[in-house]
């Protein structure tokens, strides 16, 4: 990983070698943290700007909220913090990571009054499942490991402890030789990949899992959206296994991943092998909205 030189840590921005935690940091031995994942791109227009930055720290708020975590920041104080943490780093383009978490100070499950901590990172990073899956298409396989049911896991809420379920899934299928785990839920249904959400298309119909086991993307709102602007019929609704292999197209969507191709899941070739008209078409405009180049689009973009 690439550093930068500074992280925002509590409000204050320190050296990156020096932005530590304690080994007694709650959140690292039970896993109540909650984060985001949100990127900065270099716009045509020379000019850098973060992509739905409302939307992620307003998610991030919401995550801290279903996990009983108060932050002791505002909404607004942590935007201006990502924007003051990628300025003094000048970064012109890359992912950012802010994270709230339960630091050190008591240990036990309870504890009656966290000691909440907040940390904003920012590096470089390129394309999540490689410039080629972007390009190409990338093969999926369904895990062993189902994604958290509804009651167990809070799946809309972005909880640091939730990703031990989706490390696994990834780790099984990567050293199986394959790009990326895709998830069943707990009733066996298509729910979404280890850290994107999944889209098929059938007959030109795009359809995608509904918002019920899986984390609610904000790419996942940005393709839904461009789809309806362009005429492109959308979707939510549950489908299984073997309508994803069945379907002419897929592909998954997130923050990391942007708009990546499916070309094969479970060894079995999905339509033509080669990423599809429907794929192709909200992956352009999706790469020119987060470029400023789709005036309706413009709203989404925070610039630096
Ligand atoms: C973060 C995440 C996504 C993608 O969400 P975006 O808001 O599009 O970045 C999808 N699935 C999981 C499990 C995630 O953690």
């Amino acid at each position: 990983m690439e550093k930068v030189e500074k992280i925002w840590l509590d409000g204050k921005l320190v050296d990156w070698d020096d932005a530590n935690v304690h080994v007694l940091t709650h959140c690292l031995h039970y896993g109540l943290g909650v984060f985001e994942g949100i990127r900065c791109y270099k716009c045509e227009d020379g000019r850098s700007a973060v992509l739905k930055l409302k939307g992620h720290v307003d998610r991030l708020f919401a995550s801290a909220k279903v996990g009983f975590m108060k932050i002791p920041f505002t909404n607004d104080e942590i935007c201006d913090a990502i924007i003051k943490t990628l300025r003094v780093n000048k970064l012109e383009e890359g992912y950012i990571r802010p994270i709230a978490f339960i630091g050190d100070g008591e240990m036990g499950l309870f504890v009656k009054e966290p000691n909440i901590r907040v940390s904003i990172a920012c590096w470089p990073w390129g394309a999540y499942l490689g410039d080629d899956g972007l390009s190409n298409g990338i093969r999926g396989k369904i895990s062993s490991f189902a994604r958290h049911h509804v009651n167990v896991g809070m799946t809309k809420a972005k909880i640091s402890g939730n990703y031990v379920n989706s490390i696994l899934a990834k780790r099984e299928v990567v050293m199986a030789g394959y790009d990326e785990a895709i998830l069943l839920d707990a009733e066996g249904y298509v729910s979404e990949a280890s850290g994107e959400n999944i889209f098929i298309v059938k007959d030109g119909l795009l359809k995608t899992t509904p918002p019920t086991s899986i984390l609610k993307g904000l790419t996942r709102d940005a393709i839904i959206e461009i789809s309806k602007d362009n005429n492109i019929t959308v979707v939510e609704q549950r489908f299984t296994r073997d309508e994803l292999y069945m379907a002419d197209e897929c592909f998954f969507t997130g923050t990391a991943a942007e708009v990546t191709p499916v070309r094969e899941v479970d060894d079995r070739q999905i339509g033509t092998g080669k990423p599809g008209p429907v794929t192709k078409k909200v992956q352009s405009i999706y790469f020119d909205a987060i470029k400023g180049k789709v005036e309706k689009y413009k709203s989404w973009l925070t610039y630096i």
